[in-house]
């Protein structure tokens, strides 16, 4: 029999011990920089833009020289030039003066707004009436405006996305300090198992767990490899486990966690290294286990692949970001759950769901059904304590990421 631990203890102890490992640091470029995690600030060093900009096309006056102007009493400024794109526009702007400036183009010393073109009429001669005031700054940013020297743009242990590398590109940096992908081995055991490409014969299944870990682990920002599966034979489990703490940052495992004559993980891991926890208070997952081997995290998840990935997602994961010193996220909303779910196994029960019109749909399954996971949107976690939910129940669904 298993002693139990409820799966926020778990998550907790896997925190103690592995929370403060972390890999070592790395440089890529903006093109390979998407999911990986800044291992510094990233601080500007310069004045973004480097000029005082238009935003709008039109005309860059001195706001003071506008001030009061309306349909019927037009302002009237000559032009003193022309801000051309790419440009300095190499000119400053005087009293009763205006000058051209398109869209992104820069404003001329000495003017401090621009009047949209929609607001002026060129009265030709190079007079032009203005029709509307404008307040200093108007339609224009300003030298510095986006970053200045020493502002933090990024801070160390985000995660980078698309709109951060147009930041990173706008400050001209291109060298990008990141932490090393964690590199994770990923094993499957047991006899009955065949590659996805064959088929089946009585008695045989696809591994399934491999690919899905293998998948898991790349959107959670590591570094998959994938050894492919082994025979529940405990010599071939320990030589395997061996050799990958020595190569990896992570090992994880499926199948053979129960306490079987067959299922061997608990003694390879113990003989290894050191067992940390072994059972844990949830349906589905209960025949999990963790431990290390030579300081290097293993877990053991059981073999069923909807057990495995939902305790990949609360209990490795976390983990995962944290060896890439990222601060462990999950999207999650609170949504009324649209029947009710009966639920008193005296274990925390995690149930797949669908969002559908902003209600949570639960998804019935029963153990064992690999399909379950298809086309779901994320789970809610029923807290042992509960006897289940009631139809309207407010609940928390963790989105899986996309
Ligand atoms: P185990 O944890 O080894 O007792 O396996 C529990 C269930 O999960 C059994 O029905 C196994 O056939 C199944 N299973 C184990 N490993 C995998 C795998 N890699 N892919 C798909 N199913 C698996
Ligand atoms: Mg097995």
């Amino acid at each position: 029999m298993l002693t139990v631990t409820p799966l926020s203890e778990a998550i907790q102890l896997a925190r103690e011990h592995f929370g403060s490992l972390r890999t070592s640091r790395d440089f890529v470029d903006l093109a390979s920089a998407l999911q990986r995690v800044l291992a510094e600030d990233i601080c500007s060093d310069e004045f973004v833009p480097v000029f005082n900009r238009s935003t709008a096309d039109g005309f860059a006056v001195r706001s003071a020289d506008v001030f009061g102007c309306s349909d019927s009493i037009p302002a009237l400024l000559n032009i003193a030039g022309e801000s051309k794109m790419g440009e300095h526009a190499g000119f400053v702007l005087r009293p009763g003066q205006c000058a051209i400036v398109p869209t992104g183009g820069e404003v001329p010393e000495g003017a401090d707004a621009v009047v949209m073109v929609e607001y002026t009429e060129d009265l030709g001669g190079g007079q032009v009436a203005v029709y509307k005031p404008v307040a200093p700054g108007a339609d224009m940013i300003m030298r510095g405006e986006d970053t200045k020297p020493g502002d933090v743009i990024l801070p160390a242990g985000r995660r980078i996305n698309a709109a951060d590398i147009g930041a990173l590109a706008a400050l001209g940096v291109t060298n990008i300090p990141v932490m090393r992908r964690p590199r994770v081995a990923i094993i499957s055991t047991g006899d009955e198992l065949i590659t996805p490409a064959e088929k089946p014969a009585p008695g045989q299944i696809r591994d399934v767990n491999s690919p899905l870990l293998y998948n898991a682990v790349l959107e959670a920002g590591g570094e998959p490899h994938e050894l492919g599966f082994i025979r529940d034979d405990e010599d071939a489990i320990t030589e395997t486990v061996r050799k990958a703490a020595v190569e990896h940052d992570m090992v994880i495992l499926s199948g053979s966690t129960s306490v079987g004559e067959k299922d061997a993980m608990p003694r390879v891991i113990s003989n290894l290294g050191r067992l940390l926890l072994h059972g844990i208070a949830v349906k589905p997952g209960k025949p999990t286990l963790f431990g290390e081997v030579n300081g290097v995290p293993v877990f053991g998840l059981a073999g069923n692949p909807v057990a495995a990935y939902f305790l990949f997602y609360n209990l490795v994961r976390p983990i995962l970001f944290n060896l890439q010193g990222a601060v462990p996220f999950d999207h999650q909303l609170t949504l009324p759950v649209s029947r009710s779910v009966p639920s008193n196994h005296g274990r925390e029960e995690i149930v797949p769901v669908v969002v559908r019109d902003g209600r949570v749909q639960p998804v019935a399954s029963k153990s064992g059904l690999i399909t379950t996971l298809a086309d779901t949107d994320g789970f809610i976690r029923i807290p042992r304590e509960l006897e289940g939910l009631r139809e309207g129940d407010l609940v928390q669904v963790t989105l899986f990421s996309r």
